[in-house]
């Protein structure tokens, strides 16, 4: 009752596009029942979560915040959702979001910005973006709202949004999560995640997300630890290596402070720093702005006016009137801009020297990694090159938006594990976060160094 009048009162930030109270009060009620009978409440039993609109939960209208698919609700759960009911949670509602997860500020949403809780100290009152495309899930956990929610991260959308709001967000290794019943996005990176409050609470969520699903051709077939259980901040033995090549031009002198923080941070846990080069890191943006755009174009072509959501149907109109008008009226700029990107980098003429390309630098920036494996155990970066900014701030400059990822994106070409914890303020009075990157399927290494920096 608390979280849903918290929810309830919450509409300044607009974090939630859907609430669902009644629900929330239902599975608390069934909760309840079980502990009365002394039943296994589960991992996550009675915790009240907000899920990202790009989850589809059946019964639930799931729009992933585009006018495209105003009205659908879908008939089925998906694997990510379902898991977590099983392990006990309950659903506050469905979050806000950068539409179709395209974005790095939650200002590509068809229902509205944004606005995350934080705000400069000194800065006025201007309303500070919460980072995307999870933007409303940083915001719900950063403001108390929930004391966990869903993200997903293609290429940053959990821990980009996760540092701009002094928040914890974990992007496990590609195929952890099952895909199944999330809205499609770019499939070969597309991976979900837990943000919570601190590195214990994402463990246990994580926990309960995670799992080999049959309906999904790229799920991991392999065991989930009990990350919590293994939870330590000795890291004694560890190696964690500095990527010299993450030393950008532009980056925020404040924010390279805090990576030097990290690092005596992590020395005093016992580990040794490494440094280490990641030859490639310059071309992983923009491979990205091309394989994300390309699989984007494709996954989206199902959203046509006949099976979801709207349909503009013009009087007299033809199948391919339909498809342009609805298409035309339904999707946003930012989706449109990636439609057209990626449709042109699959174009006959330009396959090669376009996806082909990025392919290959793709396979480059992953070998980089395997050859930093050679030297260190974990990655310590900074998750971005700024803290938040203000929003509207960077609406003619989608490039500058873009760079908002240069760190994270690496690891997702690579399908690596990696987090964003929180790790201090900066002189605005805004949060800043640290990344760690795995090796592939060591949930466990990354999460002991976050806590470790925590
Ligand atoms: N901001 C990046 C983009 O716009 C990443 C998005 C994401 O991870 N979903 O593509």
């Amino acid at each position: 009752e608390a979280f849903n009048a918290a929810v309830a009162a919450s509409d300044p930030l607009n974090a939630f596009l859907v609430k669902t109270p009644e629900r929330a009060l239902e599975a608390a009620d069934r909760i309840d029942a079980k502990r009365a009978k002394g039943e296994d409440l589960g991992s996550m039993g009675g915790v009240p979560i907000g899920m990202k609109d790009l989850f589809c939960t059946d019964g639930v209208e799931t729009t992933a915040a585009s006018a495209i698919l105003g009205g659908f609700t879908p008939r089925y759960e998906s694997t990510v959702s379902q898991n977590l009911w099983d392990a006990g949670a309950t659903m506050l509602g469905k979050l806000n979001m950068d539409q179709f997860a395209m974005g790095s500020s939650n200002e590509t949403s068809a229902f509205g910005n944004v606005i995350s809780p934080w705000r400069k100290s000194d800065g006025g009152n201007a309303a500070m973006s919460p980072g995307g495309s999870s933007g409303g899930t940083a915001a719900a956990v950063s403001a108390r709202l929930c004391p966990a929610a869903t993200g997903t991260d293609t290429g940053g959308s959990i821990r980009q949004p996760a540092a701009f709001t002094g928040i914890t967000g974990v992007k496990p290794t590609y195929g952890r999560c099952s895909r199944w019943g999330t809205i499609a996005f770019a499939s070969s990176l597309d991976q979900a995640g837990p943000m919570a409050r601190d590195v214990a609470d994402c463990a246990i969520m994580l926990g309960a997300m995670a799992g080999f699903d049959p309906k999904d051709s790229t799920s991991l077939d392999m065991h989930v630890p009990d990350w919590e259980a293994a939870l330590s901040d000795d890291l004694s033995g560890k190696r964690v290596g500095i990527p010299r090549e993450y030393r950008m031009d532009g980056t925020d002198s404040q924010i390279l402070d805090s990576w030097e923080q990290g690092k005596q941070w992590l020395k005093d846990a016992g580990a040794e720093i490494v440094d280490i080069s990641l030859p490639h890191t310059k071309y992983a943006l923009p491979a990205y702005y091309i394989i994300a755009p390309a699989e984007a174009s494709s996954n989206l072509a199902r959203y046509d006016g006949v099976r979801y959501g709207l349909r503009d149907l013009p009087d007299g109109a033809g199948l391919q009137d339909m498809y342009a008008a609805t298409r035309a009226e339904g999707f946003g700029d930012e989706v449109k801009r990636r439609v057209m990107i990626g449709t042109y980098v699959l174009s006959a003429g330009f396959y090669d020297a376009y996806y082909t390309q990025a392919q290959k630098v793709r396979t480059l920036v992953a070998r980089d990694f395997e050859q930093a494996w050679e030297k260190c155990d974990v990655i310590l970066a900074p998750t971005c090159p700024t803290a938040s900014f203000a929003l509207g701030s960077l609406d003619d400059d989608p490039l500058t938006m873009y760079l908002n990822d240069v760190f994270a994106v690496p690891a997702s070409l690579a399908g690596l594990p990696a987090m964003s914890v929180p790790c201090g303020l900066n002189g605005d009075g805004l949060p800043l976060g640290l990344q760690l990157v795995g090796k592939p399927f060591d949930e466990q290494g990354v999460l002991n160094a976050g806590l470790a920096i925590e």
